[in-house]
């Protein structure tokens, strides 16, 4: 099969002809129609995610059809068309059990710790309790656009930070993930202020529905802006980038018993954040919310509002890539220029 194959930290991954994925028995092996291309790939193509391991095939927002299935696959046959979180949940722990596989010990992480979708077929593992099977309605390249970006942000809205209809959300960091909170927001029927540097991710902001847009660049204190265009502070603040000043602005910025939710992943340096703001999060009463991707068992009411058209994704899709032009869409991460999200949709070249 054609692969896009990462051979050396931070170098252009090489697009090459390698073996074919052999399918163990728990697992089926995907032909690939779509692939999201996310800044959490960035991490991993930049040597800052110690999960991956090389040479590596990144990509973790895929779709597809289904080639092939092991032995001990029984809810899933040969050509059904599927997408799957990019945390894969052992499905027998007790945490898979009770709907927590985000947080399975056994977990294996589709580009991360096993191989990604930058290839024309990729292996998925424990597939019975993962896959998600697509409605009729749902193409490939709307699926792939769900991917990781779109499913943590609703699950990090819906289920962890409870996003209200009326509160204020403010969302530090327009890239893919923030966009995608931003949408899904405004599903929600949430007010949203959206918070970037870029001026294309504000205008993508706006475009999706955003009803306030900031350039932080522009303030001394950009938080000191939230407040007072809020009354007081944002109901939920999201950190969509994982960098110490977005996660100390995001805390800056919430109104008494707020809730921040860390969406963004702190990587390298940022892993360490100072808590500074260690007062405001006891004298506000504020809750601190961490969070990581979606299980399976989470699509099917995320999958409804798009059925709906309550949540539009197609929206979300700023350019569609081959999958030897991959180092071109992971270099728009490392200039921070990016607005939307980008598709791999031709696997053959
Ligand atoms: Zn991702
Ligand atoms: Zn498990």
């Amino acid at each position: 099969m054609k692969a896009s194959v990462l051979h050396k930290f931070g170098t252009p991954p090489t697009f090459e002809e390698i073996a074919d994925p052999v399918c163990g028995p728990n697992s089926v092996v995907i032909e690939l129609k779509a692939c999201g291309v996310c800044r959490s790939d960035y991490h991993a193509w930049s040597g800052s995610d110690p999960d991956v391991k090389l040479p590596h095939i990144m990509g973790h927002e895929l779709a597809g059809i289904i080639a092939e299935t092991g032995s001990g696959i029984k809810r899933f046959s040969v050509g059904d068309h599927v997408t799957v979180p990019f945390i894969l949940g052992c499905g027998i722990c007790s945490d898979c059990q009770t709907g927590n596989s985000t947080i399975c010990d056994k977990q294996k992480t589709i580009g991360f710790t096993v191989s990604g979708g930058f290839a024309q077929f990729v292996e998925i593992y424990f597939a019975d309790f993962n896959l998600v099977r697509l409605p009729c309605s749902l193409g490939f390249e709307t699926a792939a656009a769900m991917g990781c970006r779109v499913t943590t942000a609703f699950r990090a809205l819906t289920d962890r930070a409870c996003l209200l209809p009326g509160e204020w959300l403010a969302v530090y960091g327009c890239g893919g993930i923030g966009t995608s909170a931003i949408l899904i927001a405004k599903a929600l029927g949430a007010k949203v202020i959206g918070i970037d540097i870029n001026s294309l991710a504000l205008e993508k902001a706006r475009d999706l529905g955003a009803d306030i847009v900031l350039d932080s660049a522009k303030f001394p204190n950009i938080w000191q802006e939230v407040r007072e265009l809020t009354n007081g502070g944002v109901h939920v603040s999201v950190d969509a980038l994982g960098i110490e000043e977005t996660f100390q602005n995001s805390i800056r910025s919430l109104r008494k018993l707020g809730r921040h939710i860390q969406i963004g992943m702190p990587t390298g340096n940022n892993a360490n954040v100072s808590l500074a703001l260690l007062d405001l999060i006891y004298s506000r009463q504020l809750k601190v919310i961490g969070t990581r991707g979606m299980a399976s068992s989470g699509f099917s009411s995320l999958l409804t509002m798009i059925d709906e058209g309550s949540i539009k994704l197609d929206s979300l899709i700023s350019k569609k890539l081959k999958l030897s032009q991959v180092s071109e869409a992971l270099s728009q991460f490392g200039k921070r220029s990016e607005a939307g999200i980008t598709i791999i949709n031709n696997f053959s070249m």
